[in-house]
Formats: C-alpha cells, sequence, structure tokens
C-alpha cells in the first residue's frame, strides 16, 4: 500500500483529526501532548463536512503508538491518527475500545488499595450505549468513564 497524500506544515509527527469538539483539550492533556517540547498545532471548533464542528491535533516529532489511538477511543471513537514520516502518511491507526486501560487515569475512589499500594491503576473497559464504563481491578466499582478521566 502506497500512501502518498501529503501533510501540510508537518514533516514527522502524528495528526488526529476528527476529534469531537470540546474534547481536543482533554486529549492534549491525557498525552500531555503539550509538556514534550515539541511543536503543537491544535485547531479547536473547525468546519468539518461529516461532524459540523471537530478538534484537530497536530504534533511534530511524536509518534502515538496503537495503545495509545485505543485510549483515544474513550473519547473520540472516530478519531483519525496518522503518523506522518518525510511528509506522508507512514501508518493509519486504526482505533479500538481497549478491554482494559493500565495506569493512565488514577481510581476516583479515594478509599482504593490501588493510592496506597504501589500498583498501576487497572480499569476494565464496558461500552454501554453512548457512555463507556470502568471498573477498576481493586476496588472493583464501576465508574463513568467522565468521573475516571477528570481525576487528575
Ligand atoms: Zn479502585
Amino acid at each position: 500500500m502506497t500512501l502518498t497524500r501529503t501533510v501540510e506544515g508537518l514533516k514527522n509527527g502524528t495528526v488526529i483529526d476528527h476529534i469531537p469538539a470540546g474534547q481536543g483539550l482533554r486529549i492534549l492533556r491525557l498525552f500531555k501532548l503539550a509538556e514534550l517540547g515539541e511543536r503543537v498545532n491544535v485547531g479547536f471548533n473547525l468546519t468539518s463536512r461529516h461532524m459540523g464542528v471537530k478538534d484537530l491535533i497536530k504534533v511534530e516529532n511524536v509518534e502515538l503508538t496503537e495503545a495509545q489511538a485505543n485510549e483515544l477511543a474513550l473519547f473520540a471513537p472516530r478519531a483519525t491518527v496518522n503518523v506522518i514520516r518525510d511528509s506522508e502518511v507512514a501508518k493509519k491507526h486504526k482505533l479500538a475500545m481497549p478491554a482494559t486501560i493500565e495506569g493512565i487515569f488514577a481510581c476516583p475512589n479515594s478509599n482504593c488499595i490501588s493510592h496506597v499500594e504501589p500498583v498501576d491503576s487497572f480499569f476494565y473497559v464496558t461500552p454501554q450505549g453512548n457512555d463507556v464504563k470502568l471498573k477498576c481491578k481493586y476496588c472493583e466499582k464501576g465508574f463513568s468513564k467522565d468521573i475516571v478521566t477528570a481525576v487528575e
């Protein structure tokens, strides 16, 4: 497969497109993209033919992994993630909702053992309609994704 489409202004890096408007900032924070010291171009509330409005993130010299792309699916199930090398699309990640999420979000339950023990957080992911429920492996409590992802 040859991909020759060029992405304006990005030689090497990742383009995350078709992010639901309002989720772009969250994704920047989630992957700490602004803290990497690389150039980041973001567009919020851009016009989209299919979505009405959308957010877009371009980050230089950083390639999102398949696992990270799947974590994106929590916030932006229809986002497109293209890895750019030498100004060409080298890889298109297909997003799939992950079955589990490890070590990214803290458990919202302050009594949870994961806050005391030296363990990575661990959630089981269950899609429920338009929402996603996350269940903590340690305290076995279930949470809406919005609660879990809001905890810093
Ligand atoms: Zn917990």
